[in-house]
């Protein structure tokens, strides 16, 4: 029986071709391309191509991870695999949404795209769809995945590092899952484990969230009036190296008793993309405990923003936040700030 791929399309610089003022934008030739070049190179394997969306990513907002997850959910029985054709400057948003709203997934969920499209000469994409077919072919792993560059690597854990470089996309505080060069060098003990549920989507969400990130000089009272208006219902302070708040900083203490008040969580993250955080090293830090601020520990930016919203969309009472914030999910976190 052959394996089944379903490619979903969502756009990038991968489909991307220059308009008449030599800008990119969303071309339709990608199709053709691929079924030309790849479904010959598989023999083996039987492609669909899903033309689901064609927007640079930038454009992405949360309702388009619902769509990816939703289009997912139709076509899980009928597919092996899935490979997600995505831009580059959210694809790191999407991944850790995907990595929460795809529940109990026993199958691969690839995303790649590629830094120059796949009409220009030097072009990245064919290397990296192929790379992403072989990855989705595997089989072994049961996860959403970003494949780029012949990296592969946890989708909840990723940043994109470099606008340039065909090596855009780097895994801070998590070591890759596979390599590709002339093999396939696979770090099993890094995979997610099969998960005993029955797959299935969660897709609720609430996008109200605020990040801020410290710099000498803050003023947090700034920030205050936003959240007296009650719009805000989850913060993200970005904290220096392992999560110092210097508790003495303009406005902050008024900040937090005010969210506190409203029951807003707050979690901390670092602007470090290496390391944890850790809230009781510093002195510095240690008021921060009383106002029950959260511990990212070593979640990427990306990942704790998309984390609050899904906590945000599935709960009401802050302590369950908190319990979904502190818990590992999808392999998003270490379990503990110790090291
Ligand atoms: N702006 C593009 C996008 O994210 C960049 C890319 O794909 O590399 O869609």
């Amino acid at each position: 029986m052959k394996k089944k791929i379903a490619i979903i399309h969502t756009g990038g610089t991968f489909v991307m071709t220059p308009n008449q003022e030599g800008k990119l934008t969303p071309g339709h030739y990608a199709q053709e391309i691929i079924a030309q070049r790849i479904e010959t190179l598989y023999p083996q394997v039987s492609f669909s191509q899903i033309m689901l969306l064609n927007l640079d990513s930038s454009l992405f907002q949360p309702h388009h991870w619902v769509l990816m997850s939703e289009k997912i959910a139709e076509l899980y029985d009928e597919y092996d695999a899935f490979v997600i054709i995505h831009g580059t400057d959210t694809m790191a948003y999407t991944a850790s949404a995907l990595s929460f709203m795809l529940k109990n997934l026993d199958k691969v969920v690839v995303l790649t795209g590629s830094q120059l499209p796949l009409m220009a000469t030097r072009s990245d994409a064919i290397q990296n769809l192929i790379a992403a077919i072989e990855v989705a072919l595997y089989g072994e792993l049961q996860e959403v995945v970003l494949v780029f560059n012949n990296t592969t690597l946890r989708g909840n854990r990723v940043k994109k590092k470099d606008a340039w470089d065909f090596h855009a996309f780097y895994s801070p505080n998590f070591e890759p899952l596979i390599k590709l060069g002339i093999g396939m060098e696979r770090k099993q003990h890094r995979y997610l484990p099969k998960r005993s549920g029955i797959f299935e989507i969660d897709t609720r969400i609430n996008n109200n969230v605020l990040i801020i990130p410290f710099f000498p000089g803050l003023n947090f009272s700034i920030y205050n009036p936003i959240i007296d208006e009650n719009r805000v219902k989850g913060l993200v302070i970005e904290a220096y190296g392992s999560g110092n708040i210097p508790s003495d900083n303009l406005g902050l203490e008024e900040l937090f008793s005010s969210a506190a008040h409203r029951q807003i969580p707050i979690a901390v993250c670092s602007q470090s993309p290496v390391g944890r955080v850790n809230l009781s090293l510093y002195e510095v830090a240690s008021k921060t405990e009383f106002y029950g601020l959260i511990s990212t520990v070593d979640m990427t930016r990306e990942a704790t923003l998309v984390k609050m919203m899904i906590a945000l969309g599935r709960y009401r009472s802050i302590k369950n936040i908190k319990k979904f914030m502190t818990a590992n999910i999808a392999g998003e976190k270490e379990n503990s700030d110790a090291r």
